[in-house]
């Protein structure tokens, strides 16, 4: 017999499922249904996104409401849009054989008067995202009075959104007798306070431990310095050939000059953050659903909810600054039942909050070697060798030009061809590798690696200035979200200079002060000439003798502003997918 009718659900909704797919209940599934069905319990599930949990209450309602009714009688609230039309969409999936199922998706950033007007028609079960959803009741829109069931979905998302009171406030207009099932992936005291003054003596469930994460992810971290990450970071996508990747960033800006940088790195990249239209958004998020993009860069916030099976990796390029956050982003890969990798990129200092995340997690990281040249030219050449094998030929448009071919090759035996034909690829990522320096950080140079410069400034004189370094202004500062490691990341890549020539570095807020060895001075002028930051010309001046301002006068450089200087020459953006440009032997080099 089918698990499903095992469980209690009914035939026409699992031959439903069967096409989707299912063949047997997920962990959550198997213990949720069977306690849901019977509708008389407040719930709580601790579960991670991608566990099946919108089957595992979305099958339960189809078989409690009465859809011989037409108001509304199930209320979920979740917290993004993307969940929002998932959640629907899935249970309209689910009922697709079953008659006068009627299900609105109720979220902002779309026409109100649509979503009303299928409020009025008739329906049965309301997803919605709470800021929309207040409104809706503010206008007196709905009537929630034989609302028999609220769920909460990722209810810790929702109030790590701000959304405690709206959720209080549209509650508040559900019957009291309503049962409340609350599924959350982790259950911070917030959470817990939910769950104690909205439920009455909850059946509680948690898959795997609590707070852990998916057991299918793998847990990856790679220590590097700051000015290497955004290389170590290309290494490895490089290495992976067939990456289907989210990169999380921590701040909007960081997230759209990475997606930058990597489009003019010929890398199949975009953007997804706040500062986005919504209708810029979705077609983002159409793109990578639709697999032609192959690097989703995100920041937290905007990939909340992000339904999209198959992710290979989860690339973690900044850490999130709240810990609980890593969960989440972690989830977006291995959904249903499959495997994934998160990796994190770290600094010396970072080691600290991978122990703590290993903690929350309940799992441990495994330290990898960022890949040498040699790595990646190994694993491209061998994905180049798996394409050769699986393409497509064309016999009738290809058989016209064979026998000239054939004619061509007529001297060169089968090996020699096969060596000429993947030296095509293979000679230019050589090129590129070939002299590609290790990017791990080496144990012993820990003390520089920790950002603090401390061992440099320790040697310094009594003012703490060396007199053969000379000390520099630069325009950029914290509120451009650059730490210590940040800033000489930076400077070392745009010009080139070892960080060992740095020294002390003073991150004020619109500017920074850092000390650069004399004899390197020339170069960090001439790197700079012509840098911008965000649209912003990147300032560099001689700081002057004061050590407190910059002294008018000083050799300044300027961008011209164009936004194009050298080493960031415009690449053609390879939206295939396929093998990059590895030609630029200035690849590796960028404003990271
Ligand atoms: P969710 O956690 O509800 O977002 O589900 C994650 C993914 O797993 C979705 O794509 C579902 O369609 C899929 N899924 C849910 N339950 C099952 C099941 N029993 N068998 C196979 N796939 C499932």
């Amino acid at each position: 017999m089918n698990p499903f009718i095992e469980l209690g659900i009914r035939h026409d909704i699992v031959n439903a499922i069967s096409e989707l797919g299912f063949e047997k209940p997920t962990p959550i599934q198997e213990q949720a249904v069977p306690v849901l069905l019977t509708g008389s319990n407040d719930f709580v599930g601790l579960a991670q996104t991608g566990t099946g949990k919108t089957a595992a209450f979305g099958l339960p309602l189809l078989e409690l409401l009465d859809f011989s009714q037409k108001h509304p009688q199930a209320l979920i609230l979740c917290p993004t849009r993307e969940l929002c039309l998932q959640i629907a969409k899935d249970i309209e999936k689910f009922a697709k054989n079953t008659p006068n199922v009627h299900v609105v998706a109720v979220y902002g950033g779309a026409s109100i008067s649509d979503q009303l007007r299928q409020i009025r028609r008739g329906v049965q079960i309301v997803v919605a995202t709470p800021g929309r959803m207040l409104d809706i009741i503010g206008r007196n829109a709905i009537d929630f009075s034989g609302v028999k069931y609220v769920v909460l979905d990722e209810a810790d998302e929702m109030l790590n959104m701000g959304f405690q009171e709206d959720i209080n406030n549209i509650l508040s207009t559900t019957p009291e007798e309503k049962k409340t099932w609350l599924f959350s992936a982790t259950m911070p005291a917030e959470v817990r306070r939910i769950a104690k003054n909205y439920m009455t003596d909850p059946f509680e469930l948690t898959v795997g431990t609590k707070n852990s994460g998916n057991a299918n992810i793998e847990h990856h971290y790679y220590v590097i310095r700051a000015r290497d990450k955004y290389a170590a970071f290309k290494r490895i996508v490089d290495s992976s050939p067939e990456i289907f990747g989210i990169v999380f960033c921590r701040t909007k800006i960081e997230t759209q000059e990475i997606a930058e940088a990597l489009i003019k790195d010929g890398y199949n990249a975009d953007a997804l953050h706040g500062d986005l239209s919504q209708q810029q958004r979705d077609k983002v998020m159409k793109r990578y659903r639709d697999r032609s993009l192959q690097l989703l860069i995100a920041t937290d916030v905007a990939a909340r909810g992000i339904d999209v099976n198959d992710v290979t990796h989860v690339i973690n390029f900044s850490l999130p600054d709240e810990i609980e956050n890593y969960t989440h982003r972690s989830g977006r890969t291995a959904r249903a039942g499959k495997t994934g990798v998160s990796i994190s990129l770290v600094n010396l200092k970072e080691l600290g909050k991978i122990r703590q995340i290993e903690k929350v997690i309940g799992k441990s990281f495994v330290k990898m070697e960022v890949p040498k040249g040699a790595d990646v030219v190994g694993k491209q050449l061998f994905a180049l060798i798996n394409k050769v094998q699986q393409v497509a030929v064309n016999d009738d448009h290809i058989d016209p030009y064979l026998p000239q071919i054939m004619d061509s090759f007529a001297e060169l035996s089968k090996e020699e061809i096969i060596k000429r034909f993947t030296s095509l690829e293979f000679n230019r990522f050589l090129e590129y590798y070939q002299h590609a320096p290790d990017l791990n950080v080496d144990a012993s140079e820990s003390r520089e690696n920790r950002g603090d410069r401390k061992g440099r400034s320790e040697r310094f004189g009594r003012d703490g200035y060396k007199s053969d370094y000379t000390r520099l202004f630069i325009n950029l500062g914290s509120v451009d979200n650059f730490t210590r490691g940040d800033m000489l990341g930076y400077i070392c890549n745009n010009t080139r200079i070892s960080g060992k020539a740095i020294g002390k570095i003073d991150l004020k807020g619109v500017y920074t002060f850092f000390e650069v060895e004399n004899t390197s001075v020339d170069k960090v002028f001439s790197g700079f000439q012509q840098v911008d930051f965000n649209g912003r010309s990147v300032r560099v001046e001689n700081a002057g003798d004061s050590h407190g301002e910059k002294r008018s006068g000083g050799k300044s450089y300027r961008n011209s502003g164009n936004g194009g200087g050298e080493g960031r020459k415009r690449r053609d953006h390879n939206g295939g997918g396929g093998f990059r440009d590895f030609s630029s032997k200035r690849r590796e080099k960028s404003r990271w």
